[in-house]
């Protein structure tokens, strides 16, 4: 018997983790990705020596990172090289306020104690509560998979369940802390990145702004696609085999067994095949129809998906001195979120600004500035989400009025030397991301932990899925948590040899 062969689709974070884990267990892993570069969601554009990020840009839970090359053998620090923020953000509120959230706990007192005197004590209570279901959480939920029904129907896992009190929302939650609409909206907004409404998310969502101010903002040296680009090296070194600009258009399957994929004009065999392909599109256009298990075009019909993103790249000729993020919160913070799911397009948005050249002169010619603008903004399942020429250039124009509202940024307009944007269009048709659901499923109560697709989730022996739209979830830490999941259950099942 020859080294087991991993046939793995898609090269984005999970796709070229999982490889990693297993080239470097001793399996001979070729990834397969449809688009020219590395990193799938975690992309970058380069013009005119602007080295943009393209989807994800904050750092949190670095040590996750580090953990993939130390795994594979490597030293992780000639890998990526992080940075801790302070601040963490500026925040700018529709009244003309500011808040800067500063990382060290001595400052952020002080500026809760002169803000919100009333709430700089909930504040810490909310940490202190959400700390502790983080902690049950991690080690419950996110550090594993459900692949059988013992992983599900255990005393841990519901006495855990109860211990989280999933059942709130997480804006409940907060406001049961803390009472100023301000401050609430500081620690409620970050269930956006993960694509669900914080009136609507579980409240153990809440985990991500407590995660931001405990363990950090870290800003990744190079930009967010210096870890895609060491993941590439890091699996090349090893030895494995990378096949870019290669969409595969099926997963060969024969009495229940997964036997390869099928690519144009060509089929690879291989032993196991990983799909990092986000699961829904994934399995509706890759998987035979007898095959796909409870997942019918019904079941995806029913599913809920998250929200998608509109984002603005400059490259800009000028220096507008500000912090790496920003949020800027719409006047009317709940009902632009109730709009973004309705689904109706924001008239007063909420938005996000990345401007990495802040502290990383690297990525733009020297004297230049990027500035990145995320909207968030409703996904496609509603058709009238066409996203033609049209509806873009209008999001665009209005975009653009927002921008130039931000103090300082009047003349921005002037000094633009290159511009591109990416619409809910893009994502779907990029990544293949249903409806273009830039986080994937939905991360509800129903479609989280064991109701969320695992590892494991059809019914076919040597098929797997990771990423996304499988659990844990969205976001790279989380994603590198999935690929850690699926590599050990096939070192468990497949033998290397
Ligand atoms: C706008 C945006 C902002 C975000 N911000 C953050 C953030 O700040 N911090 C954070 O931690 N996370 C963030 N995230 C989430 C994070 O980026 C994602 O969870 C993660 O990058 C997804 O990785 P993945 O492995 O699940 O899949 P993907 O990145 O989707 O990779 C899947 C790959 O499969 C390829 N593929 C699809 N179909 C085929 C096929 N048929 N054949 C071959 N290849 C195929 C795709 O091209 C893609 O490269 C953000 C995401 C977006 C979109």
């Amino acid at each position: 018997m020859g080294t087991k062969k991993i046939a793995i689709i898609g090269a984005g974070t999970a796709g070229l983790a999982t490889a990693i884990r297993l080239q470097s267990q001793g399996y001979d892993v070729t990834v397969f990705e449809k688009n020219p570069k590395v990193g799938g969601r975690m992309y970058q554009l380069v013009d005119q020596g602007f080295h943009f990020d393209v989807g994800p840009t904050i750092v949190m839970l670095p040590e996750v990172y580090k953990e993939l090359f130390t795994y594979s053998g490597a030293n992780p620090d000639d890998y990526v090289s992080f940075q801790l923020l302070d601040p963490l953000y500026q925040l700018h509120y529709h009244d003309g306020t500011t808040l800067t959230l500063s990382s060290n706990l001595t400052t952020l007192m002080k500026t809760l104690e002169t803000a919100f005197p009333e709430d700089a004590e909930g504040y810490l209570k909310f940490l202190g509560d959400i700390y502790a279901r983080y902690r049950i959480a991690n080690a419950g939920f996110i550090d594993h998979g459900f692949l059988k029904p013992s992983d599900i129907l255990n005393f841990k896992n519901i006495r855990d369940t109860l211990r989280l009190r999933t059942l709130n929302s997480a804006y409940r939650s907060i406001a049961k802390f803390v009472k100023n609409e301000k401050l609430r909206q500081a620690l409620a907004f970050q269930t956006l990145y993960i694509g669900v409404s914080p009136f609507e998310g579980p409240s153990i969502y809440t985990i991500i702004s407590m995660i931001e101010l405990l363990y950090g903002i870290w800003y990744l040296k190079g930009g967010m696609y210096a870890m895609a680009q060491a993941m590439e090296r890091r699996f090349l070194e090893l030895g494995g085999t990378l096949r870019l600009a290669t969409p595969v258009k099926e997963v060969l399957i024969e009495k229940g067994i997964a036997q390869g994929v099928r690519l144009e004009g060509e089929t690879f065999q291989a032993d196991v095949v990983v799909c990092n392909a986000d699961f829904p599109g994934a399995v509706s256009s890759l998987i035979p129809t007898q095959y796909r298990g409870k997942y019918t075009p019904k079941k995806f019909k029913k599913m809920q998906y998250s929200s998608s993103a509109f984002i603005v790249y400059l490259g800009l000729n000028k220096k507008y001195p500000t912090t790496v993020h920003q949020i800027r919160y719409a006047k009317d913070f709940k009902k632009n979120i109730d709009d973004l799911f309705a689904p109706r397009m924001p008239e007063d948005p909420s938005f996000y600004l990345y401007s990495p050249t802040q502290i990383d002169p690297s990525l733009a010619p020297e004297g230049k500035e990027i500035l990145y603008m995320l909207v968030p903004v409703p996904n496609r399942e509603d058709t009238t989400m066409t996203w033609d020429e049209g509806m873009t250039n209008a999001f665009l124009n209005q975009m653009m009025e927002c921008i130039k509202a931000i103090p300082g940024f009047e003349d921005i307009e002037d000094h633009i030397d290159v511009r591109h944007v990416y619409t809910p269009k893009t994502w779907e048709e990029q990544f293949h991301l249903m409806h273009g659901a830039t986080f994937g499923l939905k991360p509800i109560l129903t479609q989280s932990n064991f109701f969320r697709p695992q590892a494991n989730a059809l019914p076919v022996k040597n098929l797997y899925f990771a990423g996304t739209s499988v659990h844990p979830g969205a976001g790279i830490p989380i994603v590198l948590k999935s690929a850690k999941i699926v590599s050990d259950l096939i070192l468990k099942v497949i033998p290397r040899t």
